[in-house]
């Protein structure tokens, strides 16, 4: 009798649960490292084999059957335990704060802040919130006027000069500041006399912004009495 070919492969029908063989060649594949040479051509294999519509039809089938999408998601939610999500999100935030991935997603951010209808959407929700006219710390629209020509730089360094270079809120001199400022007490920024003006850091100049008439006092008070060359005679 001669040898005939069989029409299915040795394994046919056969699984690692079932055939000794079988289990063992699925292990010694398990232990093979795979080059990458080996996944590539697997994947192209893969992706010659997805490319009849066919095979891609029965696959989605096979996928989609009831009893393998409830085997899919039992083993999902088993493998969900706290241990696991823990794991997933440490090894997500290492690849978030990746300089390239941090790049990648400012640059798309940027692009999507820039989308007219993103734009539209922010403008629809600021309207109705506190703003301009409305908000206390309104003064009629006076900072979007320039300074008076005579607010010029010798008057700053007489002020300057005047409360010893140092910041009359904090004591810190202008050496050991960002910037040194010149303050108007009334908040009114055409008024230049003297006693209007006091000196203070960037930092102090943004916090009086706020309680403005608390302020005011507090700085009339020192013009008048109290200007400091340091932080500790500042506080008593
Ligand atoms: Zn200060």
């Amino acid at each position: 009798m001669p040898f005939e070919k069989s029409k299915h492969p040795w394994n046919y029908g056969l699984t690692k649960e079932t055939d000794t063989r079988v289990a063992k060649y699925a292990n010694k594949l398990r232990n093979v490292p795979k080059t990458e040479e080996h996944v590539a051509k697997n994947c192209a294999s893969a992706l010659k084999r997805w490319a009849n519509p066919e095979y891609r039809a029965k696959m989605i089938e096979i996928r989609n059957k009831p009893e393998l999408r409830k085997k899919r998601s039992d083993s999902a939610k088993k493998r969900c335990t706290p241990e696991w999500r823990a794991k997933k999100s440490a090894s997500g935030k290492i690849v978030q704060n990746r300089p390239e991935v941090k790049a990648k997603k400012s640059a798309s951010e940027k692009i999507a802040q820039n989308k007219p209808e993103t734009k539209a959407k922010k403008s629809a929700a600021r309207r109705g919130k506190i703003s301009g006219e409305d908000h206390p710390n309104w003064k009629g629209g006076i900072s979007k006027l320039p300074y008076p020509f005579d607010f010029n730089k010798e008057l700053r360094k007489f002020i300057h000069k005047r409360d010893y270079n140092t910041c009359q809120l904090c004591g810190k001199t202008k050496e050991e500041v960002t910037y040194f400022c010149v303050h108007h007490i009334n908040y009114d920024k055409n008024d230049l006399f003297e006693l209007n003006l006091i000196s203070l850091c960037n930092r102090c100049n943004a916090k009086v912004n706020y309680n403005r008439s608390v302020w005011k006092d507090y700085f009339i008070f020192r013009v008048t009495y109290g200007i400091t060359t340091s932080k500790t005679e500042g506080r008593s």
